[in-house]
């Protein structure tokens, strides 16, 4: 077994022979000379204004990234490859918006949200008699007619622990619960639920009703005093005494007119390619990657509520701007790839990766003809870890599929850029799971050798703070030529990279 100094050794002598060998190439330096740190932040200030407000999928801003980004590549005369000579790739979404719930009874008239909640995507509307069923629980429901009704609970219990399912199967139409101890415990649950619907991730296919958030609503206190015409806590000692069957028999059913609906909204958004053909090794596809989607506006709060994501990810998204420009110019001036490269540019990143995961299952160039994917995930910045210490950036994933490309990885930031290259989140045990959390891992996952490029959790992450005067420009360039390498020679190189 070969020892740590011995390992040592044979490292500093391939390191060494490594630096020997690789040359810096002339050609690839007078492009890479060409990444212009004024290129890089007139395009940031633009993609990161407010106007653009914090381009949420689906959201006006993110339209207006988009075609800034197709005329972008329109411009440098990239081809739109998508049919007919398109940039935008469309990737059809799903998310769901509350409906216009209600009840009503005589001289009531509740809203969702306010007085009642319903999350189910399955429409129920009718009139009823309101049958109150104590905790929902045998014994003592015997002689309760709960058929055709609404059965009504009172519950301490967690809403799965809750037996929804009998009361269904005993005929009930549609079940109401109320587990808050209070009006004021119904309020924050109704308001995280509020929250978490306008946050809500989209989806790429249509979601159906059928989970097990159908065929109830929950119910605040107030409303269940209203809708029995009895008070609450009389309700309460009822629902859970050993006796509750002849107790709950004696309050008097309600009767209400109910609507309960949620709409599923389809949303249309938009991958942006543009593709420059190689020259002999032109089937090969080099696809360089960053998401120009990002989280929106906050919807409440006072001060700048626009999150304008300019590390995350409007710095990977100008760094593939500038690229595709180079690379442009040199196949204009006669030194065009000989591999092809598709600049991509992805939207739904922030939703769940929808964006790369549609191109993936819809590929305009084959996915067995696709050598590497190069993503670009916030190089804008540098984390707390860093402070005060050399120029660095987080490289995740080189090695996972291909050890040539790694080799190639390291060999090209030696020659050309000489970053400190952090593995941290390279480990796939490390708690954060990078390597499955940007678009990257809509390529691995199809075997594609990928490399993802990170600069680390700031405490601006997903905040308004991330700003475009926080951008470390001189380190966002030098990140970008690095990129630029490092795709320059997976692309002119002889062999493809094996993927082993
Ligand atoms: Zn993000």
């Amino acid at each position: 077994m070969l020892n740590k100094s011995r390992l040592g050794f044979i490292a500093f002598i391939l390191f060494t022979s490594t630096l020997l060998l690789a040359q810096k190439n002339p050609i690839a330096v007078q492009y890479g000379e060409q990444i212009l740190l004024s290129d890089l932040k007139e395009n940031l200030t633009i993609i990161a204004s407010d106007a653009l407000e914090g381009r949420k999928t689906g959201s006006r801003g993110q339209k207006m990234a988009a075609a800034f980004i197709r005329a972008h590549f329109e411009e440098i005369g990239l081809q739109g490859p998508v049919s007919n000579g398109g940039y935008y790739q469309n990737v059809p979404l799903y998310t769901v918006v509350p409906g216009k719930s209600t009840i009503n009874a005589e001289a009531i008239s509740l809203q969702n949200f306010r007085d009642f909640i319903f999350l189910g995507l399955n429409e129920l509307k009718g009139d009823a008699q309101v049958v109150f069923v104590g905790d929902g629980e045998e014994p003592g429901l015997e002689k309760i007619e709960i058929e055709g009704k609404i059965a009504l609970v009172l519950s301490e219990k967690r809403t799965n622990e809750i037996p929804v399912a009998d009361l269904l199967s005993k005929g009930a139409k549609a079940v109401l619960i109320c587990n808050f101890q209070d009006e004021s415990a119904f309020n924050a649950f109704s308001s995280r639920v509020n929250q978490s619907f306008t946050s809500r991730r989209m989806t790429l296919s249509k979601p159906t009703g059928s989970g097990e958030l159908e065929n109830f609503a929950f119910v605040s206190p107030s409303s269940v005093e209203k809708i029995l015409n009895t008070e609450f806590a009389t309700l309460q000692s009822y629902a859970t005494d050993p006796k509750k069957g002849s107790r709950i028999r004696r309050v008097k059913e309600g009767s209400i007119r109910y609507l309960f609906k949620n709409e599923i909204k389809q949303i249309n958004s938009e991958n942006v390619l543009g593709y420059l053909e190689g020259t002999d090794k032109k089937d090969e596809v080099i696809v360089v990657t960053s998401h120009y989607d990002h989280i929106g506006k906050l919807s409440e709060g006072t001060g700048d509520l626009i999150n304008n994501g300019a590390d995350d990810d409007g710095s990977g998204t100008v760094a593939v701007l500038e690229m595709a420009k180079v690379f442009a110019k040199a196949k204009e001036e006669g030194n065009g790839p000989r591999r092809s490269i598709l600049f991509m540019t992805v939207t739904g990143e922030e939703m769940g990766l929808l964006g790369s995961q549609y191109y993936s299952e819809n590929p305009i160039f084959p996915l067995s003809s696709t050598v590497v994917n190069l993503n670009i995930d916030m190089i804008g910045r540098s984390d707390p870890e860093h402070d005060g210490k050399p120029d660095y950036v987080y490289v995740i994933g080189s090695d996972k599929l291909s050890q040539e490309l790694h080799q190639i990885s390291e060999s090209i930031n030696n020659t050309y850029t000489q970053l400190d290259f952090d593995y941290t989140y390279n480990d796939v045990n490390h708690p954060t799971n990078l390597y499955k959390r940007s678009d990257h891992w809509n390529f691995a996952k199809n075997n594609i050798p990928i490399i993802f490029y990170f600069d680390g959790i700031h405490e601006d992450y997903h905040l308004p703070s991330d700003e475009v005067d926080k951008i470390d420009f001189e380190l966002l360039t030098k990140r970008t030529k690095l990129v630029f390498y490092t795709a320059w020679e997976l692309a002119n190189r002889s062999e493809r990279i094996k993927n082993d």
